[in-house]
C-alpha cells in the first residue's frame, strides 16, 4: 500500500465543515512585511470545490479539505463570497487561499478570478495568491497579470527534498516543478513566495531541523519570500492519526529558532514564520513555560528580520531539546518527549 492509497482511505473519513456556499471559509487581518515595512494584511480563504490533489487523498498534514464546500459553489457563489469581505479591504496586502489552488480553473473559473483580481487592484498594495505549481503556466500568469499590478505567487513547496515531499508529505510534485513555476512567474515580472513545512511526519526533530535549513537555502534562489509553517496537528489528517498513536510530536520552538539563526543573513529572501497553535500539544511547543515568549519573538522576527529578538531567548528546557536532537535517531521515529 502506498502513502497515496493510505491518504485516499484517510480522506474518506474526514468530515467537511458545512457552510453556506456564499460564505468564505475564513477571513482575518494581520501584519506582514511589504518593502521592509510592517503592513496590514488581509487573508481570505475561499470556499471552493477543494484542492483536486486533496480530493484524491492529498497531503499527510493537510486538514484544508474540511473547508471545501459540500457542493461545488457556482461562479455567483464565489463572487458573493468575495463581496462579503471585499468592503473590509481598503489597502495593504491581500493573501488569497482556496484551501487548494486559486489558479486551478476547476476551483475558481477564469472570469471569477479576473473579477477578483481586477477589483483588488483598485485598493490592495499587493496581492498574493496560493497555487500548486502545475497551474503556474504562461497562459494563466499572463492573463492574471493583466488585472493586477503587483502579484506574488505562493506555492506550498514544503521542502526542497523530493524524498521528504513525496514520501512524508505525499505532495505529488518535485522541486524542479517549483523551480519551473518560479521561473514562469519571474519571466512575467511576478515574485514568488515559498511555503515550507517544518517537521512533516516520519522525521526526527534533528532531520526536520536540517531539512528546513537546507530548504531555505535552496528555495531562496527562486523565492523572494519564504514562510516556514510549523506542522500542527489538524483534525482528520494522517498526522492526527499518528499523533493519537503517540507517533508524532509537532516541532520544538527551539528548532525553528535554530533554523532562523542558521540561515539569517545567508539569503536575499525575507524569511518569516507564524507559529500557529504555538504552546498547544497539537502545535509547535517547548516546555509550556516559555512557549508564548518564543511565539512572540518569532512573530517579531518575521516583521522586523531582527535576529537579536531570537538571540535573547532562553529557558531551562533547552537541554531537553538538545538531548532530543541527539537521541531521537535511536528511537526509529518515535518522539522521545511529547
Ligand atoms: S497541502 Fe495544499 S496541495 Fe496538499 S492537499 Fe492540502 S491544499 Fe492540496
Ligand atoms: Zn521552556
Amino acid at each position: 500500500m502506498t502513502l497515496s492509497d493510505i491518504m485516499k482511505e484517510q480522506r474518506k473519513r474526514q468530515k467537511i465543515n458545512e457552510k453556506s456556499p456564499t460564505e468564505v471559509a475564513a477571513y482575518w487581518t494581520g501584519e506582514d512585511l511589504l518593502d521592509g515595512m510592517p503592513t496590514k494584511s488581509h487573508t481570505i480563504i475561499f470556499q471552493t470545490r477543494g484542492c483536486y490533489w486533496g480530493l484524491r487523498g492529498g497531503c499527510t498534514m493537510c486538514g484544508y479539505i474540511a473547508d471545501a464546500a459540500a457542493r461545488p459553489p457556482t461562479p455567483e457563489d464565489l463572487l458573493a463570497q468575495f463581496e462579503s469581505v471585499s468592503r473590509r479591504i481598503d489597502h495593504g496586502i491581500v493573501k488569497i487561499f482556496t484551501s487548494g489552488s486559486f489558479f486551478d480553473p476547476g476551483e475558481v473559473p477564469e472570469p471569477v478570478r479576473d473579477k477578483i483580481l481586477s477589483e483588488l487592484n483598485l485598493y490592495a498594495d499587493k496581492v498574493i495568491v496560493e497555487t500548486r505549481p502545475e497551474f503556474v503556466t504562461d497562459k494563466i500568469v499572463s492573463a492574471a497579470k493583466m488585472h493586477v499590478d503587483r502579484l506574488e505567487i505562493a506555492t506550498g513547496l514544503e521542502t526542497s527534498n523530493d524524498n521528504i515531499r513525496l514520501n512524508s508529505i505525499n505532495k505529488g510534485f518535485l522541486f524542479k516543478d517549483f523551480v519551473r513555476a518560479a521561473e514562469v512567474a519571474k519571466a512575467h515580472g511576478l515574485t514568488t513566495k515559498a511555503y515550507l513545512m517544518m517537521k512533516p511526519p516520519f522525521l526526527t526533530e534533528k532531520d526536520a531541523l536540517e531539512d528546513m535549513v537546507q530548504s531555505v537555502m535552496d528555495a531562496s534562489k527562486y523565492a523572494e519570500t519564504i514562510s516556514i509553517n510549523l506542522c500542527n496537528v489538524q483534525r482528520g489528517t494522517l498526522v492526527d492519526e499518528l499523533f493519537y498513536r503517540k507517533a508524532y510530536r509537532p516541532p520544538w520552538l527551539w528548532s525553528i529558532v535554530e533554523v532562523l539563526k542558521r540561515v539569517h543573513g545567508k539569503t536575499g529572501s525575507v524569511i518569516t514564520s507564524d507559529p500557529l497553535a504555538a504552546g498547544q500539544n497539537r502545535g509547535p511547543h517547548n516546555c509550556g513555560k516559555c512557549d508564548y515568549e518564543f511565539a512572540d519573538a518569532l512573530r517579531k522576527y518575521s516583521l522586523t528580520q531582527d535576529i537579536s529578538v531570537l538571540n535573547q531567548l532562553n529557558c531551562d528546557c533547552k537541554s531537553l531539546w538538545q538531548k532530543t536532537l541527539e537521541l531521537e535517531d535511536w528511537t526509529f521515529g518515535s518522539p522521545l518527549v511529547y
